[in-house]
């Protein structure tokens, strides 16, 4: 039986939820519940990322996404709540793509795009970068792209719940209570129905639950091609020093970033062993017989490393093209989806948040236009690729 209702229901409140939520509440006139089913919020992608923002995308509305998040992170005393701005932190240090011959044309294409969105990228040939970065090696490579302003990395906690404070003050309820399914009569769905059988009416509902989002759809018979896939992050010391060491991604996708007295580094791993997965299991020796010797190959200070700690997380990957699917599935209009962000949800939660309130108040995107990203795409089988996944 319902009881209660809302007229907007998120299911799901780390950062997507959360952004949905704030920008949802500060437009006003609408009664928004949260629900989270984990309050210690220690397994969810937002958690567990790198935190880190970049312009350097392949595909424009993924730029100006990120361009608009940069904006967003830029305020945090925007999400102050009685003085108390959340310190998140933005570092803007920049990403540097490293390219050996075969990817040059690929990255130049890209580059020039990221210009024209307006993005601040140097081109750097191989002299350049040597001058810039000594503590690299630069022998095989034929050339970089770098983020002068707008790229670096926060904490990626902090805006969590800085965009959580920040929408409870402004009126949103957060309970937390796990939603079984989604109880759909027709084209739409009517309520959420929590794990003890108790359901809440809803006018619009929000899928904003990560790696959950395909058991939620499939509750309200929607196939969503979002799978969960482990990557590893591994935070080691060194005695070498990088001046001006940005987030640096080498030709093998392999990166690494410096964090406090530190640096972090990972490696998505090879296509076909790289299966759907829930565990947070990080392989043994994969530091020592993969990230290591490629890290000592790129930096020759890396040669001396101490693994301090190394944990696991899943990205909620979107299998037709690795960008977010967003907005309502035709066939259940009220229902929005805002997942499958394969890495790069942290810094797209600011702009899939307006977003999002933009459709529930006015059915149709009145910033940025992000239509792109639509089920169409997935119902006709047109992938918008994002070549720059890491
Ligand atoms: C190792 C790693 C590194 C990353 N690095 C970056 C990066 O540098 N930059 C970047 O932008 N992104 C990065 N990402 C990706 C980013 O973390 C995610 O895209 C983003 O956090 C997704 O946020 P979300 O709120 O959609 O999902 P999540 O953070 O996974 O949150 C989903 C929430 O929904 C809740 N939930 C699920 N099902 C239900 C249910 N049925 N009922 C109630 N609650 C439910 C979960 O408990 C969870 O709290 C990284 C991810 C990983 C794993």
């Amino acid at each position: 039986m319902t009881h209660e209702s809302f007229d907007v229901v998120i299911v799901g409140a780390a950062v997507v939820g959360s952004a949905a939520a704030h920008f949802l509440t500060a437009a006003g006139g609408r009664r928004v519940l949260l629900l989270e089913r984990d309050p210690s919020y220690s397994t969810c992608a937002t958690g567990r990322s790198l935190a880190s923002i970049r312009h350097q995308f392949s595909v424009a509305e993924n730029i100006r996404m990120s361009r608009f998040g940069t904006e967003f992170l830029r305020r945090p005393e925007a999400l102050a709540v009685d003085g108390e701005v959340p310190a998140i932190g933005l570092r803007e240090d920049g990403y540097l793509f490293l390219t050996s011959a075969a990817g040059r044309e690929q990255l130049a294409r890209n580059h020039a795009l990221q210009r024209a969105e307006g993005a601040d990228i140097a081109w750097l040939e191989p002299d350049a970068l040597a001058d810039r970065f000594p503590w690299l090696a630069t022998h095989d490579l034929a050339a970089g792209t770098l983020g002068l302003r707008g790229e670096g990395w926060i904490d990626a906690h902090a805006l969590m719940h800085g965009l959580r404070r920040k929408a409870v003050a402004q009126g949103a309820v957060l309970r937390h209570a796990e939603v079984a399914r989604l109880v759909r009569e027709g084209g739409r769905v009517v309520a959420v129905e929590l794990a003890d059988g108790s359901r809440i009416g809803c006018g619009w509902v929000v899928n904003a639950a990560g790696t959950g989002a395909t058991a939620l759809a499939r509750s309200a018979g929607i196939a969503l091609p979002v799978q969960s896939r482990k990557r590893c992050v591994f935070h080691f010391r060194s005695p070498a020093v990088l001046p001006r060491c940005p987030l640096v991604i080498e030709p093998s996708g392999l990166y690494f970033r410096p964090e406090g007295a530190g640096f972090l580094a990972g490696l998505a791993p090879p296509e076909h062993d790289d299966p759907e997965c829930f565990d947070f299991d990080v392989p043994a020796n994969l530091f020592e017989d993969t990230i290591w010797p490629r890290l000592a190959a790129r930096v020759p200070g890396f040669e001396a490393v101490r693994l301090v700690s190394s944990w696991a997380g899943h990205y909620d990957v979107n299998l037709l093209d690795h960008n977010v699917i967003l907005g309502p599935h035709p066939e259940v209009p009220n229902l929005l989806f805002a997942n499958g962000f394969s890495g790069h949800g942290v810094q797209q939660a600011p702009a899939v948040g307006r977003a999002l309130a933009e459709w529930v108040g006015h059915g149709r995107y009145t910033s940025l236009d992000l239509g792109a990203f639509g089920w169409a795409r997935v119902l006709e089988g047109r992938p918008l690729r994002e070549l720059n996944v890491v």
